[in-house]
């Protein structure tokens, strides 16, 4: 089954494949970014453009683009 099977109507494409999803959708605190990004504009999510261009995307890689 490919990510965009089991993604969710308004959900970014790449929720399933992504590995910081799972952990900002735990949270309570981590609203902000799943409803800015992930179910939100995931457009401008820094790691669904790496994501979208095929390439590997480094585990630190924050939505707004800066690494933690
Ligand atoms: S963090 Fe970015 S790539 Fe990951 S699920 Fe959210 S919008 Fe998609």
């Amino acid at each position: 089954m490919n990510d965009k099977a089991k993604t969710r109507a308004g959900e970014c494409p790449h929720a399933y494949g992504c590995a910081l999803f799972p952990i900002l959708r735990a949270s309570s605190a981590m609203e902000y970014w799943t409803q800015a990004y992930c179910t939100g504009d995931y457009g401008r999510c820094a790691r669904f453009e790496t994501l979208s261009k095929g390439l590997a995307v480094p585990p630190n890689l924050l939505p707004n683009g800066k690494k933690i």
